[in-house]
């Protein structure tokens, strides 16, 4: 066994962030390991890709494109995954943990035999091992865990930095033997949401509002935030289960599990199971009246107060500082 091997999701020909993150984690990994660098790209806009990620430590970037692997199945994209990774040799497969890379994680892991540590946040090698960090119970403790032999793991997006732009690898092109009667399953339809906007789970700054916004004609307020600071906007379930804000929008345990840059929580009150899918932010921000709400125990920076005199006054003051 002598490589990592990073398997990238793409779109179009564009690798996705989460799979940057990835390959910069393995470009610091395998430095402290002493173990090369490879790649594995699939699907039509795969040889795009392989060559953007080619220019990202990856030494050998593997390009798997054929009928099987039209579109994302588990089943067809862990059987070309695992003969990628047996191919390279690898004894560590990463992935960015997309809603993707949470499919296909656990359906590389078991083709290769493999133990899986999903939702990883933090990686240190110690004893010539890797030991990963992941949030458990719903974000309430951190797990540190290791594994013997070949390991699969998915790598919360935003919780790693990308590498910087490196020398350009090999690209080749791989015929991973999948055929369309080895999915069990046909994709007839891929149906794209009629609005394109930034995945939550990859984006840099969120801002989200709660029931404290009292209705859905004042979430303006929380988008013009957001439009201010460069983010997207998210919600706590309640206001998903008002009908307030669609569920791609929902942070929490039954929602988006996010990791920004910024979070800035508007009228929410912090229950356990919100704070499961952002309390990995960066940086939170939580404006709520009662200064008693449990947001403000996840908070870097808190203000008591009344979100339909702070938000517009930030705004402004945000505008302002941009020079706008
Ligand atoms: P509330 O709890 O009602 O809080 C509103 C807050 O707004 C209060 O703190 C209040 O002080 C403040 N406020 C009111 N007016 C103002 C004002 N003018 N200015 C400033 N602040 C004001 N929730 C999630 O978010 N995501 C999930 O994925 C999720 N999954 C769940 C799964 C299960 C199995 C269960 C049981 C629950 C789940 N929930 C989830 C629901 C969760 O328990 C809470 O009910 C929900 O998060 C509350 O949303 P909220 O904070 O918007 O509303």
């Amino acid at each position: 066994m002598s490589s990592i091997l990073v398997l990238v999701e793409q779109k179009d020909g564009v690798p996705k962030k989460a799979s940057l993150e990835a390959l910069g984690q393995a470009a610091r990994l395998g430095k402290a390991l002493g173990l090369a660098v490879n790649a594995a790209v699939a699907g039509p806009g795969a040889a795009a890709a392989a060559a953007a990620v080619a220019k990202r430590g990856a030494a050998k970037v593997l390009v798997m494109d054929a009928p099987a692997l039209a579109t994302f199945t588990p089943a067809g994209f862990g059987r070309a995954a695992a003969a990628a990774a047996r191919k390279v040799e690898a004894s560590l497969v990463l992935l960015g943990a997309s809603a993707q890379g949470k499919d296909l994680a656990p359906a590389v892991a078991a083709r290769l035999a493999a133990p899986c540590v999903a939702d990883a946040t933090g990686a240190a090698v110690e004893g010539g091992k890797v030991v990963w960090t992941r949030p458990v119970y719903a974000g309430k403790a951190l797990a540190r865990v290791a594994a013997d032999g070949v390991v699969v793991a998915s790598l919360r997006p935003n919780a790693f930095e990308p590498g910087p732009e490196s020398a350009a690898g090999a690209v080749e092109t791989f015929d991973p033997g999948v055929a369309p009667g080895d999915l069990g399953v046909v994709v007839k339809e891929v149906l794209a949401p009629a609005a394109k906007r930034v995945d939550l789970t990859e984006a840099d700054v969120i801002v989200s509002g709660g029931r404290g916004l009292k209705g859905p004609e004042n979430f303006p307020l929380v988008e013009g935030l957001a439009a201010a600071l460069g983010g997207v906007v998210g919600a706590s379930r309640a206001v998903v289960d008002a009908g307030w804000r669609p569920h791609a929008e929902q942070v929490g345990q039954t929602g988006k599990t996010v990791s920004p840059k910024l979070y800035v929580a508007l009228g929410i009150s912090g229950a356990i199971q919100h704070l499961a899918g952002m309390s990995s932010s960066r940086c939170i921000v939580a404006i709520n009246k009662d200064a008693d709400a449990p947001i403000f125990k996840v908070a870097d920076y808190g203000i008591v107060g009344d979100v339909f005199e702070i938000v517009p006054a930030l705004t402004k003051a945000v505008l302002a500082a941009k020079g706008g």
